[in-house]
């Protein structure tokens, strides 16, 4: 497998865990919304080329920019929102640590 493809499954393995460990109860539609936060990755559309294994989406695509980081946290604290924030946060950290590994940044 490689690294990119294992950086992917992290996006849906990472949620299903959190569910599973924290919101059993209510698993349906709590990766429902967390994989939904998946389509944050559609800025990369923006971007030319859309995929470039060597650069760092945190900071650089619309989405994962910096101060939206803080609204991501924000969304946890309500209710109706919280699944959103927790799912947005774990992509972030997720493509930071990609950052980390492949470019030797956390962000830009
Ligand atoms: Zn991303």
């Amino acid at each position: 497998m490689s690294f990119a493809n294992l950086h992917l499954l992290l996006h849906i393995l990472v949620p299903a865990i959190v569910v599973l460990s924290c919101f059993r109860q209510d698993w349906q539609r709590a990766i429902f919304l967390m994989l939904i936060t998946l389509l944050v990755d559609l800025d990369h559309l923006l971007a030319d080329p859309i995929y470039d294994s060597n650069r760092c989406s945190i900071g650089f695509h619309p989405l994962h920019a910096l101060p939206l980081l803080p609204l991501y946290a924000v969304l946890c604290f309500f209710p109706r929102t919280r699944y959103l924030g927790i799912g947005l946060l774990i992509h972030m950290v997720l493509d930071s640590m990609d950052c980390r590994i492949t470019v030797g940044v956390w962000f830009v």
